[in-house]
């Protein structure tokens, strides 16, 4: 991953957070990075407002100007199952034959089993611009399309 796609793949860390937070939003589908856009798809079982989106923005935002730090524990699978649960995982699991995990936390707001790299505070995504979200009914499913600030 170049510089803007590590960044765009920590704000995925900040917008799940936002969600979860505004929708309950808890199992990630897919994710889609390429430079500085990024698609997140979450289950959700009903199509959100407008209004919510919004906030989902804002607080992202807000994540990103308080530069919270992002830290990664390497933990066994069993240790890091005791200590975070199943929050951990997303729909796509992680194979049973990887025993060692990177867990990425981001303090009251993310955690996630990630081996990708990141930056080291929420600050250096520096902006979140969430574009036209689109919801899936047949599927359940959450599309947010987002752009990081570039340059
Ligand atoms: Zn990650």
């Amino acid at each position: 991953m170049n510089g803007d796609e590590t960044r765009t793949h920590t704000a995925l860390h900040v917008v799940k957070g936002a969600a979860r937070k505004v929708l309950g939003t808890r199992w990630t589908a897919g994710t889609f990075v390429n430079g500085t856009h990024c698609i997140l798809t979450v289950q959700l079982d009903e199509k959100p407002d407008d209004e919510s989106m919004s906030k989902i923005e804002a607080l992202a935002n807000q994540k990103v100007s308080e530069g919270a730090l992002v830290q990664v524990e390497e933990l066994s699978r069993p240790e890091a199952e005791k200590k975070y649960g199943d929050e951990i995982y997303d729909l796509f699991p992680v194979p049973e034959s990887i025993q060692t995990l990177k867990v990425v936390v981001i303090p009251d707001w993310n955690v996630n089993a990630c081996n990708k790299e990141h930056t080291r505070t929420t600050g250096e995504i520096r902006g979140i611009t969430l574009g036209k979200w689109r919801y899936r009914n047949s599927r359940k499913m959450l599309e947010v399309p987002f752009d990081v600030s570039s340059g």
